[in-house]
């Protein structure tokens, strides 16, 4: 395999693209390639949604439309459709984010109820995803975390929190689907990764059910997948994790800084490589103990993955093995891994548009700081252009 032609195809990474939204794609990209802009974009965008101005149709045929499925799931329909025809599959994410009411909490578990019950009958969608916070109060993951005595109100809250992540842990079991569980900032995240250890405990007998996300920028999961592999080994129990670099590098670095801690995070992006890397190897080494969705937009990754199974003889769509990108980014690497018969799925954020809006403000700012992949989608989008005569 050549490494740099794999991914290059962009008939086939663009082929659901009509003109128009070839065109948008290369203006947003455009735009999200400027930092000032972003920066001033994102502010403006704040201040408007906050004083109900009149931006969110704006919003909707730019970004929105371009990284989001729509405002409801029904809206994602075609979308699922569209993609599967071509052979990837869907992760319907519901991204309102910020919503820590125990009504908000309990409509958030009750849509990926309804996702799961929805996946079970659709062969497009063998994903349901959840956020932890989407579950229960940041503060709460913040107080467990880092072991603060807990009052009995927060005790109560705390035991609807764990049974809202069995709920959905036991109905992707009884759908057979899987159930992927993002991972937030390292500050709150303990208290999450012990609830999805004892949820796989639970629920990953015999296959993977519930995966857990390793931030392959925090510079102790490697060692902590190892650890949990030796409890999974002498529990009887699988494995799932989603592999990802992390979103909140900026965050996460500030916060250290301004509180006097050691940065939890890798100190160059060249550390979190190696260790993206050295976790995907461990895992397809170990795939009898642990299944793997390999969540990134890097090509050497994808690449290093798929070299990777070629050597150790694992079929291509081997289903302990998936590939994902988020809906709206890296096409050309999400279809010419289809086409070649991997497993591979988007990622589809939906909701209404003001409560998706940090999901998009990451997404914009992931692509201005990472100048490289955005340079990458701009070069492929203008050959696509070009191929096109447009
Ligand atoms: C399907 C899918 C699911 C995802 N789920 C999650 C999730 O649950 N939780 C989550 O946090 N993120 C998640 N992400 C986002 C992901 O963590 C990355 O932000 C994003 O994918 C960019 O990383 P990359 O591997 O695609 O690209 P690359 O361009 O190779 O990597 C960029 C990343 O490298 C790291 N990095 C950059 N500079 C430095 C530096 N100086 N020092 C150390 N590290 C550095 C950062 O993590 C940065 O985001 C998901 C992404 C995908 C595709």
């Amino acid at each position: 395999m050549e490494p740099n032609s794999i991914f290059d195809n962009t008939e086939t990474a663009f082929k659901l693209k009509s003109d128009s939204e070839l065109e948008r794609a290369y203006f947003l990209f455009r735009m999200i390639a400027n930092e000032p802009l972003v920066r001033i974009g994102t502010a403006a965008t704040k201040f408007a949604l906050n004083l109900h101005l009149p931006v969110e149709g704006l919003i909707r045929s730019t970004v929105f439309d371009h990284f989001c499925g729509g405002v409801s799931e029904k809206d994602c329909m075609p979308v699922v459709d569209n993609l599967f025809e071509v052979g990837v599959s869907s992760v319907l994410d519901y991204s309102v984010e910020g919503k820590e009411g125990s009504d908000q909490l309990d409509s958030s578990l009750n849509k990926v109820l309804e996702l799961t019950d929805f996946a079970e009958t659709k062969p497009a969608m063998p994903f349901s995803v959840f956020k932890p916070t989407g579950f229960g109060r940041f503060e709460l993951y913040r107080k467990i975390t880092k072991n603060e005595e807990l009052t009995n109100d927060e005790k109560n809250e705390w035991e609807r929190l764990v049974q809202r992540f069995d709920t959905a842990s036991k109905a992707a079991f009884d759908a057979n689907i899987t159930l992927l569980i993002d991972s937030e900032e390292t500050w709150m995240q303990d208290a999450a990764d012990q609830l999805c250890e004892q949820m796989m405990e639970k629920y990953n007998k015999e296959r993977a059910v519930v995966f857990n996300t390793l931030q392959c920028y925090r510079w102790d999961r490697l060692d902590y997948l190892k650890e949990q592999h030796k409890k999974a080994k002498a529990g009887g129990y699988k494995l799932g994790y989603k592999i990802v670099r992390g979103a909140y590098l900026e965050k996460e670095n500030e916060r250290a800084e301004e509180k006097g801690y050691n940065t939890p995070m890798h100190k160059s992006k060249d550390a979190t490589d190696s260790d993206f890397n050295a976790i995907l190897l461990y895992i397809i080494d170990n795939l009898d103990d642990i299944e793997l969705f390999i969540g990134t937009h890097n090509e050497d990754s994808n690449y290093l993955a798929m070299e990777i199974m070629e050597e150790k003889n694992i079929a291509i769509n081997d289903p302990r093995v998936w590939f994902g990108q988020l809906y709206g980014m890296s096409d050309h690497i999400t279809f010419n891994l289809a086409t070649k018969g991997y497993n591979v799925a988007k990622y589809i954020p939906f909701g209404p548009v003001k409560d998706v809006m940090p999901y998009l403000i990451r997404r914009a700012e992931e692509n201005t700081s990472v100048a490289g992949q955005t340079n990458r989608e701009l070069s492929l989008l203008k050959k696509e252009k070009n191929r096109r005569g447009i």
